[in-house]
Parts: structure tokens; sequence; C-alpha cells
């Protein structure tokens, strides 16, 4: 049995046929963005699906859609990236590809694959971080994703690390944790503090206990790993997924994660919780979007 994925990110659009027994992908493109209107979009994603789907039998298969940004339904609510907002854009993309269409958030997208085929596979329970340009996360309870009352549950990167003010966030609010934690906003605070690099080279030299980046550092990974012991509390997952460019290009945010969730989250809650590091790479949206499309 085959699925169709679609990832739309702010750099580049992917499709892929799934084999979904296995989440392997048995064909993929790409294509980097030239032109971010919707008109465009739709096009670009029209031509990547004909050239996957070439050779495949797909007939009737509806195709999933991993997205970065907030959605409700077929509509495009904000997507920073892509400069969108309130764009109807599953029904355009599914009158092109002539099938049915489903609108994921590409972070949801990530979580199912790896629940499915990937870090957390044979679980029903998994609450998955990812700390890469932004910090996010998605919450799957019994093979159900947690969407809330208007889909946007699982925004563990603006939950706020104080309790008033703060640093000021990409989505317009101060103090979330993506403020400190998020890739691009990390990196901007370390040039604001005179420190050269990425986060790689900020652990490097907090882990000598250089100053001042010990204390940034030691402020938002502190945060981060507090933020997801105090989620295991409250979700009890059986399997905590870790991923995404940052975290998994610092050993130690992830051995300080580990050490607190062991030691913070509630007894109860952590026994018998797995922590593993996501394993489908870049793959991950676009396989879980195949999968839940289908
Ligand atoms: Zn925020």
């Amino acid at each position: 049995m085959l699925a169709l994925g679609i990832d739309i990110g702010g750099t580049n659009a992917r499709a892929a046929v799934v084999e979904v027994a296995t989440g392997r992908l048995l064909a993929s493109a790409k294509e980097a963005w030239t032109d971010r209107t919707p008109e465009n979009v739709v096009s670009v994603v029209q031509a990547l699906v004909s050239k996957v789907t070439a050779g495949h039998e797909l007939t009737g298969v509806a195709a999933g859609v991993g997205f970065a940004g907030m959605l409700r339904g077929d509509v495009v609510v904000n997507a920073p990236n892509l400069g969108w907002r309130d764009v109807d854009f599953g029904g355009p993309l599914s009158a092109a590809l002539g099938r049915r269409v489903r609108l994921v958030n590409d972070l949801s997208a990530a979580a199912w694959g790896e629940l499915k085929a990937g870090a957390a596979r044979g679980a029903s329970d998994s609450f998955t971080v990812f700390v890469g340009t932004g910090v996010g996360s998605a919450i799957i309870n019994d093979d159900v994703l947690l969407s809330g009352a208007t889909g946007v549950a699982g925004e563990f990167g603006h939950t706020k690390v104080l309790a008033d003010g703060g640093r000021l966030c990409g989505c317009g609010e101060h103090g979330c944790l993506e403020a400190y934690m998020g890739g691009a906003k990390l990196t901007e605070w370390m040039a604001e503090s005179g420190i050269a690099g990425t986060p790689a080279d900020l652990e490097r030299l907090a882990l000598e206990g250089a100053t001042p980046a010990k204390g940034l550092y030691d402020f938002a990974v502190g945060h981060l790993a507090l933020a997801i012991a105090n989620q295991v509390t409250v979700l009890n997952p059986a399997v905590l997924v870790l991923g995404g460019g940052v975290l998994l290009r610092c050993p130690g945010i992830i051995k300080r994660v580990t050490t607190v969730v062991m030691t913070r989250a509630s007894v109860t809650s952590r026994s018998g919780l797995r922590i593993a590091l996501a394993e489908l790479g870049d793959d991950s949206g676009l396989v879980g979007a195949a999968l839940l499309g289908r």
C-alpha cells in the first residue's frame, strides 16, 4: 500500500511516495522557492507530485500535506515563512492535484512519522520536541494527535519562561521559550552579547565555563529542560522524542534535558519513559504527512 506525502517549508517543497508498511520513501523530489505566492506554491507542488507519482499506482489516494504554519482545516491562518495570512490553500491544491488533501502542521507530521516509522515506533503515546530555528512540539495520545479546541495545541515553544516581560518572540509575545532557545532567536541573543557563531559554538564555550556564554546557555537550556520535564509530568508519554537541527548538533543539551527529565519529572510519569532521538531526519515530516493523509 502506498501513500503520498507533501512537505511545505519556508525554503522548499518536497513530495514523496511512501510505502505505508515501512515508512520508506519510494520516490521523492524537492524544489526551492523562487516565488512564495499561493498560486505558485500550488503549481510547484503539482509538478513535484506528477514527477514522484509517475510509475506508481496512487489513484484515489489522498495526499497528506505537512505545512510550516498555523492551520484551521484547509485554511492557512498564519505562515510567517511564506508571508501568508488566511489563505485557503487546501481547496485550490486539491483541485490542482485531482485528489483529496489533508493539511497538518509540520511538527505534528514529524511526530507522526517518528511514531509510525521512527524513534517512537510501537508506542501509542509520545511527546515530541524539536529545537531547530524555532521550538515546537506535538502530543500524541492513544494514537491520536492532540489538536486542541482551535487546532493550535502543542505550541510548547510559546510557553513562557518568565511570569512577566522577557525577550520578544517571533510570535509577537514576550518571554516565550522559543525567544531564548529557538536557533534563530538564540543566535540573535548571542550576537547582542558579543558571542559569535552558532548554538553549537555557544555550547562549547559554556561547557568550558566562559562568560557570558555560560549564563545564556544555562538560562536557555535550563528552561528548555525544565519545561520538557514538566510536560512529561502532565502527559505521561511512553516515549519522549527529541529532534531538530539545534538539539541534534548539541549533545550537551540532550544530556541536560535527559538528566532534568529523569530527576524533575514526577516519579510516576517518568517510570517506564523512553527518551529517544528522532531517527528520520529531514524525512520525518514527509513520511508523517503521507501516513496521516491516508
Ligand atoms: Zn512566542
